[in-house]
C-alpha cells in the first residue's frame, strides 16, 4: 500500500479542479473517509441525497475497509472470520455484489472446557443435560443466588453472572471466552458494551421469552443464504460496486495519507500533500484517534480497541471436528475462534487451509507465541492431527472497540467535539460501535445520515 501517494487527477475524474496559488484543489460535493462498509453506504446515501460529486478517500489501498483477504501461495484467507446473507440491507445500495457471493452452508462449534467439540454457543445436552444431578444443583443454586441477591451490574462479568450464574459460566467456558473476546477481564468492561454484546443472553435467559415463542407458535422463518466473499478475495466482490459508484460521479482516492482536514468558509479541506479536496460536508468513518488528529482536536485519552492476530494454516490430515467455524470456549490455549475456508472454496493443493484469531493482548503481540500456544492447544484437544502448516499471519489494530476505563464518558465527549466541527462520525470505527454485521453497519449507517436533511449542493 502507498501510504504517501496523493489522488492523482484522473483518481478525482469528478471533480471540478483548479490551480490555487498553493497547488491544485479540487471541489467536491462531499468527501467521505473510509472505503469499509460504513464509507460505501455513506457513499450511496449522498448520492440519493443530491450529492453529485463525492470523494472517497482511504489511507488503505483497497475497497472495503477491515475486510480484508490475504493470498499465500494458493490460498486466500480472511482477517477474521467473515460471513454475510443474501437479505442483508447492504444489497439494496450495491445489488450487483450479490452474484458475486460464494453460497455455502457453514456451522459453527464450540471447542468446551471438558475437551468436547459441541453447539456453539450452547448445548443444551453438553452443558446442562451430561453435567450429571451435582453439577444441576451447584448451576441451579448458583443462579438463584445471583437472581436473589441482584445488585448493580456494573460490568460483562455481572452481566452474564445475573443471567447464568457463575456455576453456569465457568462450566460452559463462556467466561473464558469473553476475555478471550474482550482482551481483558470481563469484570473492566463496562456493563453498556456488555448488554449491547450480550443481548442474546438476556433474552434467551428469560423464561418468558420462551413461553411467548411457544405460545405465538410463529410460522418458520424464512432461512436466509449464508455467503462468503468469492474466492479470489473481497476486491473482486467490491469492484462491480466501485465502477458503478464511478459512473456516477464518486471519485475513489486510496491509500493517500490525510495531513489535515481544516474548517474554512463554506466547509472543509482536506490536506492530502500534493491536493487539497474541498467540500461542504464531510462523513467520517475512520477511527476516531484519527479524526480527531487530522481535525487537529487534540488528543483525548485513546479508547480501547483489540489488535487482532490471525494466523493462517494449511493442513493435511484429520482436523477432528466437522463444523466450518470453531470458537474456543476452553479455559487454556489463546486462540479465539478458527474459520475453515476450504469447507466454503474446496481443498487447494488436496490441503484444507483455514485461519485462527487471537487477541493480540494475550500473547504478548508475538505471533510466534500464538503460532505454538494454537499447535499446543489443539493436539491436547485432539484436534489438526496431521500435517500442520503456518502459511502466513496479519496484526490488525482496531479490529473492534472495547468499553474499558470509562470509555462512553471518553466517547461522548469526542463525537461532540466532532459534531461542534461539523463531521459526521459514523460506523464501526467513526461511531467506536461494536456493529457486528455488515447488516447492523448499513442500518445504522442509514439511520445516522438520515437524520439530515437532503442537501443539494
Ligand atoms: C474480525 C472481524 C470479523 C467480522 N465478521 C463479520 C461477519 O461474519 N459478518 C459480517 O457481516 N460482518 C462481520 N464483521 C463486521 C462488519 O463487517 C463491520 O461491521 C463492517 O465492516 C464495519 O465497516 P466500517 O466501514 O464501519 O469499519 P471498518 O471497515 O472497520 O473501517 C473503516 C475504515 O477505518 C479505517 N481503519 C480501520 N482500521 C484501521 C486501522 N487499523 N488503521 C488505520 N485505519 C483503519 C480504514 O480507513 C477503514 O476503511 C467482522 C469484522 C471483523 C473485524
Amino acid at each position: 500500500m502507498d501510504m504517501d501517494a496523493a489522488p492523482t487527477r484522473q483518481q478525482l475524474r469528478g471533480a471540478a479542479v483548479v490551480e490555487d496559488a498553493g497547488g491544485a484543489v479540487a471541489h467536491f460535493d462531499a468527501i467521505v473517509l473510509g472505503a469499509g462498509i460504513s464509507g460505501l453506504v455513506a457513499t450511496s446515501i449522498l448520492l440519493q441525497q443530491g450529492c453529485r460529486r463525492i470523494l472517497v478517500a482511504d489511507q488503505y489501498g483497497h475497497v472495503g475497509g477491515n475486510h480484508i483477504d490475504v493470498a499465500v501461495g494458493g490460498y486466500t484467507f480472511d482477517v477474521g472470520s467473515l460471513i454475510f446473507q443474501d437479505d442483508s440491507p447492504l444489497l439494496k445500495h450495491f445489488p450487483e455484489l450479490l452474484p458475486h457471493y460464494v453460497p455455502i452452508k457453514p456451522s459453527w462449534g464450540r471447542l468446551n472446557p471438558q475437551g468436547v467439540v459441541t453447539a456453539y454457543p450452547i448445548s443444551p445436552k453438553a452443558d446442562i443435560v451430561d453435567a450429571g444431578p451435582i453439577e444441576w444443583c451447584r448451576m441451579l443454586s448458583s443462579l438463584l443466588l445471583a437472581r436473589a441477591f441482584r445488585r448493580k451490574l456494573r460490568n460483562a462479568h455481572d452481566f452474564a453472572r445475573y443471567w447464568l450464574g457463575a456455576r453456569f459460566l465457568h462450566r460452559s467456558g463462556l467466561g473464558n471466552y469473553m476475555e478471550r473476546f474482550y482482551g481483558a477481564p470481563p469484570e473492566t468492561i463496562d456493563i453498556k458494551f456488555a448488554e449491547k454484546r450480550m443481548l442474546g443472553i438476556s433474552e434467551n435467559a428469560r423464561l418468558a421469552t420462551h413461553i411467548r415463542k411457544y405460545l405465538r407458535r410463529a410460522p418458520p422463518r424464512i432461512k436466509n443464504t449464508q455467503l462468503a466473499r468469492p474466492r479470489e478475495g473481497f476486491s473482486a466482490l467490491y469492484a462491480p460496486a466501485v465502477k458503478r459508484l464511478e459512473a456516477e460521479g464518486v471519485s475513489f482516492a486510496l491509500g493517500v495519507r490525510m495531513h489535515a482536514l481544516r474548517k474554512e468558509a463554506g466547509g472543509f479541506a482536506l490536506d492530502t500533500g500534493a491536493r487539497v479536496c474541498k467540500a461542504r460536508r464531510v462523513v467520517s468513518t475512520i477511527p476516531l484517534d484519527h479524526i480527531r488528529q487530522l481535525c487537529g482536536l487534540g488528543r483525548e485519552e485513546k479508547l480501547g480497541a483489540v489488535t487482532l492476530i490471525t494466523l493462517f494454516y494449511s493442513f493435511a490430515g484429520d482436523r477432528g471436528f466437522p463444523q466450518s467455524v470453531l470458537y474456543n470456549f476452553s479455559y487454556f490455549g489463546s486462540w479465539k475462534r478458527l474459520t475453515v475456508y476450504s469447507d466454503f472454496y474446496g481443498r487447494h493443493a488436496g490441503r484444507e487451509y483455514f485461519a485462527v484469531e487471537v487477541n493480540a493482548q494475550h500473547v504478548g503481540g508475538e505471533t510466534a507465541v500464538a503460532d505454538r500456544d494454537f499447535r499446543a492447544h489443539v493436539a491436547e484437544n485432539g484436534l489438526f492431527k496431521g500435517d500442520l502448516r503456518l502459511e502466513g499471519r496479519h496484526a490488525l489494530a482496531h479490529a473492534y472497540p472495547i468499553y474499558v476505563d470509562n470509555a462512553q464518558e471518553n466517547l461522548d465527549r469526542t463525537i461532540a467535539a466532532l459534531r461542534a466541527f461539523g463531521i459526521e462520525s459514523i460506523g464501526r470505527q467513526g461511531a467506536f460501535e461494536y456493529q457486528p454485521t455488515a447488516r447492523d453497519t448499513t442500518l445504522k449507517a442509514e439511520a445516522a445520515l438520515a437524520l439530515r436533511p437532503a442537501t443539494s449542493p
